[in-house]
């Protein structure tokens, strides 16, 4: 029989709670168990109170970010065994918690809508009605940035991001970058105006603790650093 597991849960109920405490659940792991796998355990046969956040168990809605042995992580994609016989989840860190694992997002989805995420375009349509195109070469450049799924797992690690109200922070660049890399959006100099303000780009301290708990394994910080360079190359020739 396998070993039994300890999962230690941040608990907090702000409108009960002065302050946080921990619980211990003993839990007997299931071969191929997740974290997540484990709360659902908890939840519906030990303690019907425990709030966390979860949707598709699929690693593509990124509504199940936690801090977990000290990473932010999806819980639906980290499996039990690895993590050893005493496991700690906490929310993601530096974010107000709702309830236990569940924390407010509204700070990330301020900074995100700024960056206007969608396909800017000024020209008409291709007048064959269908999509506008763009060569595999180019499709390319983007690749790795399509794939974020706005877990917050990187607004949560950036130490800048966390405690500044107007400083884009990783994600929203991560997004604007996406978008000043697609050959078919139109929109890049209003982008790299927002980028290269005072809460952009230029406040980036390189510390790649947003590409280091980016589960999505995003380079974020190349596309950063990319960005710099087209700003200060901008500022440089006058042009921003
Ligand atoms: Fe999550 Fe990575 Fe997107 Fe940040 S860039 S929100 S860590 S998927």
């Amino acid at each position: 029989m396998t070993d039994s597991i300890k999962l230690t849960i941040y608990r907090r109920d702000p409108d009960l709670d002065t302050a946080p405490k921990y619980q211990t659940y003993e839990i007997q792991p299931e071969p191929g168990q997740t974290v997540l796998m484990a709360l659902y355990h908890i939840l519906e046969n030990v303690d019907k109170s425990l709030a966390f956040r979860a949707s598709c168990r699929s690693a593509v809605c990124g509504s199940c970010g936690m801090h977990i042995n000290g990473k932010n992580r999806l819980a639906c994609e980290t499996q039990l065994a690895p993590l050893g016989n005493e496991i700690c989840i906490e929310p993601l860190p530096h974010l107000p918690v709702l309830k236990d694992l569940v924390v407010d997002m509204s700070s990330f989805w301020r900074k995100y809508e700024k960056v206007r995420p969608y396909l800017i375009t000024l020209k008409e349509p291709p007048a064959s009605g269908k999509e506008r195109l763009q060569s595999i070469p180019d499709r390319k450049k983007i690749d790795d940035f399509i794939d974020c799924i706005l877990c917050a797992c990187c607004h949560s690690a950036c130490t800048l991001d966390a405690w500044s109200d107007g400083y884009l922070g990783p994600a929203v660049l991560a997004k604007a970058y996406r978008f000043v890399a697609d050959t078919r959006d139109e929109g890049g100099a209003e982008r790299l105006k927002l980028v290269g303000s005072e809460e952009g780009v230029l406040r980036c301290h390189t510390i790649f603790n947003c590409t280091e708990e980016c589960p999505k394994r995003i380079p974020i910080t190349f596309g950063i650093q990319e960005m710099k360079k087209k700003v200060v190359w901008g500022k440089l020739t006058g042009k921003m």
